[in-house]
């Protein structure tokens, strides 16, 4: 394969056509590349900035080799993206990262397995495939603990959490015969991530680790340079540099972790593509995590990842919707708030639809006034 960088001009195929794929094509397009994207939606995030929208079910081959053959390199960001299609895809121009990768991370328990094997730092699991698997679980990790389907999860989506042992069999309906991971409950202090980024010859960056909230399951606030102790950010980084390396990634990927007492650190699930945790750099960072996987892909040196201000990220969900449009200029009326919508055409309860990016004097300084501009949305009684 070459390693000649893909220069200006060229065409980065996207596979995948939401906001993460808005983003990295706002990034492209600046830097003078061409998008063209490829998934089952229409008038998607992406395909509103992309130079080429293309509607096809990802298991459409033919629909996939022609898309793969217009295009100079591929990336996505979607993770659910089948083996099938990026194995097609890759017949035709470079994907990055390479397809294998997605396979591991898109199943809870490939993922958990390899990082296992590997010696990184994974909260306790099991396999379960019948009731027994369950009860055999419960009798070894314990309760309280959480079962998760083993393939295509995200955002606390096909989740039970577990407190008692007569909970096992509704939990085991739950999963209606689904492969299923059955995790140990950390009791986590905080939660925390890394994203990254890998170069085409194994150059290595990263923004630091971040400290990220979540709500209903779902990532609420995101402030970098999260409050851990020294050890702790050296090990989340070092471990997240062993992961991008051991993966062989060329481009961008993400460490979900449990920061839990006594400085333990447990890696909670890892996200081969830029992500939610990651926003705030569009804005705060000298290059964004979008701009990176351009640089990445497309075989160009990283960009600095340095932190211009203290900055904190809230996201914007559909909820936010439910009494009409929110109030924008009451949230711009801070001169310094960023504001970042999707493009979305229906704000369905929990649905990702922006978010928005404040700074300030200090990371708090910088979250309150994050807070303080979503409330701004909805504080005004509508007339
Ligand atoms: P996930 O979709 O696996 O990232 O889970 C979403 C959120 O649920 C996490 O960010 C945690 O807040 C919570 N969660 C998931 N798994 C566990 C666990 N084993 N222990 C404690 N909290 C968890």
């Amino acid at each position: 394969m070459s390693h000649q960088p893909i220069l200006p001009g060229a065409t980065i195929g996207v596979l995948g056509s939401g906001q993460l794929g808005r983003m990295f094509a706002v990034a492209a397009r600046r830097m003078g590349y061409r998008v063209h994207t490829l998934s089952p939606a229409q008038d998607s995030p992406t395909g509103h900035l992309a130079d080429r929208e293309v509607t096809a079910a990802y298991d459409d081959l033919d629909a996939v080799a022609d898309f793969a053959r217009r295009v100079d390199v591929i990336t996505f960001e979607f993770e659910n993206v089948l083996s099938a299609t990026t194995d097609c895809a890759a017949r035709h121009a470079p994907v990055r990262p390479a397809g294998g990768i997605l396979q591991i991370c898109q199943h809870r328990l490939r993922e958990k397995t390899w990082l296992e094997a590997q010696g990184f730092p994974v909260t306790p699991f099991r396999r379960i495939a019948s009731f027994e698997d369950l009860q055999q679980a419960a009798a070894a990790l314990g309760l309280p603990a959480v079962l998760k389907t083993a393939g295509f999860g995200y955002d606390g989506k096909g989740q039970v959490k577990l407190t008692a042992s007569d909970q096992l069999d509704a939990a085991w309906q739950e999963m209606a015969g689904a492969e299923a991971v059955f995790e140990a409950f950390v009791p986590f202090e905080r939660e925390v991530s890394v994203t990254a980024a890998r170069g085409l010859d194994g150059a290595f960056s990263h923004w630091g680790v971040v400290e990220n909230e979540h709500h209903n399951h779902v990532l609420d606030v995101s402030t970098p340079d999260a409050p851990v102790s020294e050890a702790v950010r050296r090990q989340a980084i070092e471990v997240t540099r062993g992961i991008l390396d051991g993966l062989d990634v060329v481009g961008v990927l993400c460490v979900e972790f449990f920061v839990g007492p006594g400085d333990r650190l447990l890696i909670n699930e890892l996200a081969p593509r830029p992500h939610n945790s990651g926003h705030f750099s569009f804005d705060a960072s000298v290059t964004s995590q979008f701009e990176q996987q351009v640089r990445a892909v497309c075989g160009l040196p990283l960009g600095s990842t340095a932190l211009m201000r203290p900055a904190s990220m809230v996201n914007l969900l559909g909820d936010l919707w439910q009494d009409g449009e929110p109030d924008w200029v009451a949230a711009l009326a801070e001169p310094e708030i960023k504001l970042h919508l999707y493009g979305k055409a229906e704000a369905r309860p929990g649905r990702k639809m922006g978010h928005l990016v404040a700074f300030g004097a200090d990371r708090d300084d910088a979250r309150n006034r994050a807070l303080n501009a979503r409330k701004a949305l909805t504080q005004q009684p509508k007339t």
